[in-house]
């Protein structure tokens, strides 16, 4: 067996980048501000790093423009930028270790799950639109003898791509591998938590074989280096994946400036329906796991089980079970079941739902309205999984995205109520049906508002499907070929042709 690494000795000497990435230098912002990058894992400050601001936009969204107008990449055959991407799928994996310390450091999540998880997902997706990139042919219709009409994709131009902290390079991969793979330069703004980890992803990227300029990077923001690149006259698309709030702002922005395309992918209020004559142990732990996995922190997290009354009691064992077993522990130990949340400030907010939940009437089960100690790391970010009994449909706790590990049940007693419960958010991310029976599980999932619908599983899928939502949680798709379709314009050339 080969020996386990030892995480925490290689934490005391990992490598944080901060410098921008811009025309394929490595170099120093122009603003002069900055801020401190703290470890949830323990509250220690990691680095201080150097925010961007508008003028760093200018010159990273130049650079792009450069790039792309030069057809140094969009010139290129599709093969071979298809290789490049297969190059850097492979680098990631050969430095997984390296960038799932780093995530594990930035945003507090297992290590083992940095690495397992997300970084796989990472090489996978860059290597799924490698593998695609000269496989998708354009369109000659059949317009008459006398012409010849084709119908081609033609790269949009300069993307900024603007993401969270909560799988920071998974997200990234998703929006970086469709719009490079056709042909797009890129300006990366990883969230304010996770810029090391997207900056090594890009030295990555650039030893695999990108262009100068094709990908810049510039760290920072939200409201200063988001806004200037959601207000550039001189990007073509935004994708982005954050909060509703945000991702409002950008259809304002765009509004506002050039009128450039904007993807929003936002929150989740996912609900997990579990019916009668399902195979409730695992219904219930998958949907539990699916609310406590990554700390809560994710956009589809099942954070509502809308469970028939007949079974409610059986659910709530096996989640209680499930959220015993994922109690948080220090990110680096090789068997932590959870880690830390990103920050103390996310820390409190989670909490503050808890403790309104039990104000308006819902039952705490497991978890607590307080932190959760961890050995040796008194400051670190944790929060129990939590279980909330007697949740109606209203309730704050019910309504709204908590992003944390906090799973809220609420009773029903009728199919038809659980369809009404579920779709009873502003949101329509996911969904999950639990039953055995095919025509119930074809009823309730054609009637969920929801774009992903999971039936007895969660959180599954590979690249080859869409991901993304309806209502609130916005219109962007990430992964499949659909996803490669944002980052381009149809163009008809219709051609006359003598006889
Ligand atoms: P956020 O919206 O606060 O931040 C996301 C990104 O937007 C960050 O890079 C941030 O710096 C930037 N930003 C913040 N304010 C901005 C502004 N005023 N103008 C321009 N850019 C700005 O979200 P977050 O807290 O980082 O992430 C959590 C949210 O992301 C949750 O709502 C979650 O559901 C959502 N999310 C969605 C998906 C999905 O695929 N649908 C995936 C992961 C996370």
């Amino acid at each position: 067996m080969p020996s386990e690494i030892d995480w925490i000795e290689k934490a005391a000497s990992v490598r944080l980048p901060a410098r921008h990435l811009v025309g394929g230098d490595w170099v120093d912002p122009l603003a002069d501000d900055a801020f401190d990058v703290i470890s949830p894992r323990d509250g220690s400050l990691l680095k201080r790093v150097s925010h961007g601001d508008a003028h760093d936009v200018d010159r990273a969204v130049a650079s792009a423009r450069a790039a792309f107008n030069d057809r140094r990449w969009s010139g290129m055959r599709p093969a071979a930028r298809g290789a490049v991407l297969r190059r850097w799928a492979e680098l990631v994996q050969e430095h997984a270790e390296d960038l799932a310390l780093t995530i594990s450091l930035e945003m507090g999540k297992p290590v083992r799950e940095a690495k397992n998880v997300e970084l796989r997902a990472v090489a996978n997706c860059l290597r799924w639109y490698g593998e695609i990139a000269d496989k998708r042919p354009d369109e000659s219709p059949a317009a008459g003898d006398d012409v010849l009409a084709l119908i081609t994709r033609e790269p949009a131009g300069v993307v900024a791509a603007v993401v969270p902290w909560n799988f920071p390079l998974t997200m990234t991969a998703w929006k970086l591998g469709p719009s490079l793979v056709a042909g797009n330069s890129v300006v990366l703004k990883p969230a304010e938590q996770t810029p090391f980890s997207a900056l090594k992803l890009a030295e990555l990227g650039l030893e695999a074989g990108l262009p100068a300029g094709v990908l810049n990077v510039v760290p920072g923001r939200g409201d200063v280096v988001g806004q200037a690149l959601g207000r550039h006259m001189d990007v073509d698309v935004v994708t982005f994946t954050g909060s509703p709030a945000v991702g409002r702002a950008f259809l304002r922005y765009s509004g506002e400036s050039n009128g450039k395309r904007v993807w929003p992918e936002l929150g989740g209020k996912s609900a997990s329906v579990i019916l009668p004559g399902a195979d409730i142990e695992k219904a219930a732990r998958a949907s539990a796991a699916g609310s406590f996995y990554n700390q809560g922190q994710m956009c589809s997290a099942s954070s509502r089980v809308v469970v028939h009354r007949d079974i409610a009691d059986e659910v709530l064992h096996f989640a209680r079970l499930q959220a015993r077993e994922m109690a948080p522990a220090d990110p680096l130990l090789h068997d932590a079941p959870s880690g830390a949340l990103v920050s103390e400030q996310h820390l409190q907010r989670v909490l503050g739902y808890v403790r309104t939940a039990v104000e308006e009437g819902a039952e705490l089960l497991e978890g607590s309205t307080g932190r959760h100690s961890v050995d040796g790391h008194p400051n670190g970010s944790y929060v129990a999984p939590t279980v909330l009994g007697g949740v109606k449909p209203g309730m704050t706790i019910e309504q709204e995205e908590v992003f944390g590990p906090v799973l809220s049940v609420i009773t029903v007693d009728s199919e038809e109520e659980a369809i009404r419960v579920a779709n009873g958010t502003q949101y329509g991310l996911a969904a999950s049906v639990w039953t055995r029976d095919l025509s119930a599980a074809t009823r309730v999932s054609r009637r969920m508002q929801a774009g992903i619908v999971w039936v007895n599983c969660f959180e599954e899928g590979d690249m080859t499907v869409p991901f993304g939502g309806v209502k609130g949680s916005g219109f962007g798709r990430d992964k499949s070929a659909h996803a490669i379709d944002k980052f381009t314009d149809l163009k008809t050339i219709w051609m006359e042709v003598e006889p």
